[in-house]
């Protein structure tokens, strides 16, 4: 308002003094005097524009021209407006470098992608996931590098509500569940590796398909028998005494399997042995020598080697691992084989050592034995009562003691299963 009061009193003014001259000096005086004026006028607004493109055009832009009246106004509010403008820039750059850090530290890979599906950027754990390079890769279409035919058709679909699983990598290879998201014109993709819960997934469903299939096989044999048994009311006296006795068996068989099942569940499920005690080992060996030799029935020589020392663990346990390696030796050693016992003090620690002259084990099988249900020959396990379990009970007791198992063996000649504990385990004579 102020300055339209100023501009309409100007040029009043500007009139009324080209009226009094045109009054005094006559017309053509006081239209030169209006035309210097305005030209005067137009001159200096001129010279007020240069000035602001030179102010814009100056990096520094901070020392504002000193003005008063409408062209200081303007300069004030431009460099206000330009400050603004810093201030935002600085707050979004600010944001944008936030949101990076924040996405470069998630445990996750990220890349953004523009709406053609090339790469704009990605954090640390993509590059590592899919091996990308930041100086090559940007602006890649995504469907280049990562080549797996799944994706491309997952990428293609426009269908992203699942993730889709990926098995990336040379050499080490991951599974990766992949995410595609729609994001401000482009998307987002999230990747996340799974390669340990798909083991675990695997290892669950493999084990319960071998659960399975151990009771499916005893209770076949026990139905098979029981239907004569049942109905066939002439079945002479000795066939039933004999399927009678194939039923016993069978229910032993998967009574034991439950049994170590049990005691396996138990050891997983906890990650220290409970209850550690002195436990007076000579004792222990000594009953689990009467049972190997029960076992053995006279078909095997026996030979110990035992020192008076103790250990520090769980008894229950101990017997478990010790007992399995001792009734492996009997079950696995032909007639007249030779079956040793060791317990020893040795540099690194408490050695257990269970040495037979039996049928061996080729070297493949060995990193695999406490595998559960892992058997060389499954014939010869099941003829003897196996379950395919004892080595993996083996382990895990081991790993509650800190101890570790070496396993050599020849085949046809024998095999020898050392458990050496820590040396911190080991205790005076307990008795
Ligand atoms: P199993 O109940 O079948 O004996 P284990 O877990 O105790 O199960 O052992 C796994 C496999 O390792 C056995 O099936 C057998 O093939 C092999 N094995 C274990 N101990 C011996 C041994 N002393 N001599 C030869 N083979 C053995």
């Amino acid at each position: 308002m102020e300055f339209w009061v100023f501009t309409v009193l100007r040029l009043a003014l500007l009139a009324l003094a080209g009226a009094v001259m045109g009054w005094v000096f006559g017309p053509v005086p006081a239209l030169a005097l209006v035309c210097a004026v305005l030209l005067l006028g137009q001159g200096y607004q001129i010279w007020q524009l240069r000035r602001l493109r030179r102010w814009l055009k100056a990096t520094d832009a901070s020392r504002l021209p000193e003005e008063t009246g409408l062209w200081g106004d303007i300069f004030v509010d431009l460099y206000r407006a330009q400050k603004q403008q810093a201030r935002d820039r600085e707050q979004l750059t600010t944001a944008l470098d936030r949101f990076r850090e924040a996405a470069s530290a998630l445990p996750e890979g990220v890349l953004m992608l523009d709406g053609d599906g090339r790469i704009e950027w990605f954090n640390a754990y993509a590059q590592t996931q899919f091996g990308l390079d930041p100086g090559r890769d940007v602006g890649t279409l995504a469907t280049h590098l990562i080549r797996q035919p799944e994706f491309s058709s997952y990428a293609q679909s426009n269908d992203w509500r699942e993730p889709v699983l990926l098995r990336v990598g040379q050499g080490q290879v991951r599974d990766l569940s992949v995410l595609l998201v729609p994001f401000a014109g482009g998307r987002l993709l999230y990747s996340r590796d799974v390669t340990q819960l798909q083991r675990v997934e695997t290892m669950r469903r493999d084990f319960i398909a071998n659960v399975s299939h151990e009771l499916r096989t005893p209770l076949t044999v026990i139905l098979g028998f029981l239907d004569p048994l049942a109905h066939d009311q002439d079945l002479p006296v000795e066939s039933r005494a004999r399927f009678l006795a194939m039923i016993q068996d069978q229910a032993q068989r998967m009574s034991r399997l439950v049994e170590d099942l049990l005691t396996l569940s138990r050891l997983e499920a906890k990650s220290d042995p409970q209850r550690e005690e002195p436990v007076d080992v000579p004792a222990l060996l000594a009953t689990l020598l009467d049972e190997g030799r029960a076992l053995s029935g006279g078909r095997h020589r026996f030979e110990e080697d035992i020192a008076p020392h103790g250990l520090m663990g769980c008894p229950l346990e101990l017997r478990s691992a010790f007992g399995n390696l001792i009734s492996n030796a009997v079950r696995y050693t032909p007639e007249g084989g030779r079956i040793k016992v060791r317990w020893a003090r040795e540099n690194e620690g408490a050695l257990f050592e269970v040495s037979d002259t039996g049928i061996g084990i080729p070297a493949e099988h060995i990193p695999r034995l406490t595998e559960r249900f892992y058997r060389v020959d499954k014939g010869r396990s099941t003829e003897t009562g196996g379950t395919g379990l004892g080595l993996s009970i083996v382990k895990h007791v081991l790993l509650h003691h800190q101890a570790r198992l070496d396993v050599e063996s020849t085949p046809g000649q024998g095999s020898r299963f050392r458990v050496l504990f820590p040396a911190g385990r080991m205790v005076a004579s307990v008795r």
